[in-house]
């Protein structure tokens, strides 16, 4: 009989616990801490505050899928469209961002041309991508990717601060093929990646502009936290920090604080250290990769302020390219992204942070996050309320060499019985990978 015991319960292991009750396998999810994991959403006072993920991006489609099998189509809500959807600072002053990005590819050629994003030089180089010859096989660093195609301004004034705002961390090593398999197939397929995002934005019809990338929950993004928690019921326990496992004769023995519990199979949903300090003294041969993943810390900080004294603010958002001064990677104006998040009256305002940075102190990140927005707005009210939180380990860095880092971590759990690792550290760092990694563990095990 199988019985899956499952360590974490972030969404990738309650992803995996939903999966095992719709196979009818008996299950258990055993999270230390908060279930959701990163996700943590605050409602109060009629703000929807999310301390951490934000939103899911609609083209990879297994967090809707799911959402949709919990019952929860009707409460997904898209972003309010906005054009320019965000802009980017650069030398001292705000451009909108190019319309039409395939991730960070223009794939319009009119925005490309327009924007003051890019020197004239910048786009006579970024335009070289129609013609330049494809490169070589096998994984390279993203910096280096989107330079030897589009050149450096494309880098530093667009696909850095975009990378940067959503990966955190220090994007330019970040590995190709592990981070962006989709930007390389571009170029495997069309050779060049204009042309190769101009055929993919039009199938795609989700566009930032248009308000339909993103989607999120009318209660904030724990409302699919909250449905698969009501779904596991107690199969999920929390306050349950797993502090050992071992091998039996018959499958795995795990230590909590709540007691010892017995399976046939172990998923291990944590981040990939915590994964490591598990699995180490039982002498897992790919512990050592495993701690090798790079992790790096985030923090934000949310401002509520009464609108009527708040500067304008235009889109979504902005980011600031490196070197421009400022601490954080950036800031989202949530009551024009997401208008139903804030009280009546109210701009929210996130600050976003990453690396060092984010592991100030919550004061000193009010502090920064206030000094940048006053940088770039000019006075501000004082702010009603800030909401603050910072995440350590808050997400893993893919960098080159996370594929081979990957396959010897697959290789050594394949040689241990019973044992699969799941979760942002491995085949994709967004809430639908984690998702779709959980529930495809299951899928195997009940295969089996
Ligand atoms: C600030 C921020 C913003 C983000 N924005 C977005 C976004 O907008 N869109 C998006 O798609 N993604 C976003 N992400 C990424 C995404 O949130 C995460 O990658 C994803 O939620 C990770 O899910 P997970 O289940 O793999 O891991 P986690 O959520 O990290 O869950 C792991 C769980 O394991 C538990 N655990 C650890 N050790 C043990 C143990 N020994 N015993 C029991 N439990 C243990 C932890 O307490 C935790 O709950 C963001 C992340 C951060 C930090």
């Amino acid at each position: 009989m199988k019985r899956i015991i499952i360590v974490g319960g972030g969404l990738a292991g309650l992803a995996a616990g939903y999966e095992a009750q719709k196979r009818g396998l008996d299950f258990l999810v055993l999270e230390k801490d908060r279930a959701g994991g990163k996700v943590h959403t605050i409602r109060e006072n009629g703000f929807i505050i999310e301390t951490g993920p934000d939103a899911v991006v609609r083209y990879k489609p297994w967090a809707l899928a799911l959402a949709g099998e919990l019952g929860l189509k009707d409460d997904v809500v898209s972003t309010l469209p906005a054009k320019p959807a965000a802009y980017i600072r650069v030398r001292g002053r705000n451009h909108p961002l190019p319309e039409g990005l395939n991730v960070v590819i223009p794939s319009k050629l009119g925005p490309l041309a327009r924007t003051p994003l890019f020197s004239l030089k910048g786009k006579a180089r970024a335009a070289l991508d129609l013609l330049l010859p494809r490169g070589p096989e096998g994984d390279e660093a993203f910096g280096d990717f989107i330079r030897r195609r589009l050149g450096r301004d494309v880098w530093d004034n667009l696909a850095a601060p975009l990378t940067g705002g959503i990966y955190g961390g220090d994007p330019d090593n970040l590995s190709l093929l592990a981070a962006f398999p989709m930007l390389k197939e571009l170029e495997r397929r069309h050779r060049s990646l204009i042309l190769g995002s101009l055929q993919t934005m039009r199938k795609r019809k989700t566009s930032r502009e248009g308000g339909s990338l993103f989607a999120s929950f009318k209660n904030g993004q724990a409302q699919l936290v909250d449905a698969l928690k009501a779904s596991l019921g107690d199969r999920l326990i929390i306050g349950s920090g797993v502090e050992s496992v071992e091998k039996t004769s018959n499958g795995w023995r795990v230590l909590s604080k709540n007691g010892p519990y017995e399976g046939s199979h172990l998923i291990i949903a944590t981040e990939a250290p915590n994964a490591a300090d598990l699995l180490a003294p039982i002498g897992f041969a790919a512990a050592a990769e495993l701690r090798e993943i790079p992790y790096h810390s985030a923090a934000t900080v949310t401002l509520a302020f009464e609108k009527a004294n708040m500067p304008e603010r235009g889109g979504h958002g902005v980011l600031f390219a490196r070197n421009e001064g400022f601490s954080a990677r950036g800031f989202t104006w949530l009551d024009q992204k997401w208008p139903h998040r804030a009280a009546a009256g109210y701009a929210l305002c996130r600050a976003y942070f990453s690396g060092p940075e984010a592991e100030d102190s919550p004061q000193r990140l009010r502090e920064l996050a206030l000094n940048d927005l006053s940088r770039l707005l000019g006075a501000i009210p004082e702010p009603s309320r800030i909401w603050t939180e910072s995440f350590k380990n808050a997400m893993p860095a893919y960098v080159v060499g996370h594929l081979e880092r990957l396959e010897k971590i697959v290789r050594a759990s394949a040689m241990t019985p019973g044992l699969y690792l799941v979760g942002a550290a491995y085949r994709g760092v967004g809430i639908p990978e984690v998702i779709r990694d959980g529930r495809a563990a299951v899928a195997t095990i009940f295969a089996e």
